[in-house]
């Protein structure tokens, strides 16, 4: 009955932490993200670097960096895939920002903003 138990629950949380990743949401999130990077890639002007909009490391590929759900993909699910709710960060600046806030950062979209001034 233990067993039963534990693996009901495992499921559970396998399941929560990939819902996203199956399927259309899968789609939708990428689609998304390229979105995302396209905006930022215009930001320089003609040039042709991403960048981290808070500590402005520029790179030409966007493997360093994350995008930033202004207002968290958890608490505004009708906002998950607007273009416009999103900031790029480099991994570095994305991870401190998280580590700051901690889960403050999941239910208030104004953090962000106070981060990156
Ligand atoms: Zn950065």
């Amino acid at each position: 009955m233990k067993q039963v138990l534990f693996i009901f629950i495992y499921t559970m949380r396998y399941k929560k932490r990939n819902r996203w990743k199956s399927g259309k949401e899968k789609l939708k999130y990428r689609v998304w993200r390229i979105n995302v990077f396209a905006l930022n890639f215009r930001k320089l002007g003609l040039s042709r670097w991403y960048v981290c909009e808070k500590c402005n490391v520029k790179r030409k590929t966007t493997r360093i960096y994350h995008a930033h759900h202004i207002k968290s993909w958890h608490k505004f699910p009708e906002e998950r895939y607007d273009k416009l709710n999103a900031v790029v960060l480099c991994k570095i600046c994305h991870n401190k920002f998280h580590k700051k806030y901690g889960y403050k950062a999941i239910t208030d979209p104004e953090l962000i903003y106070e981060y990156l001034k």
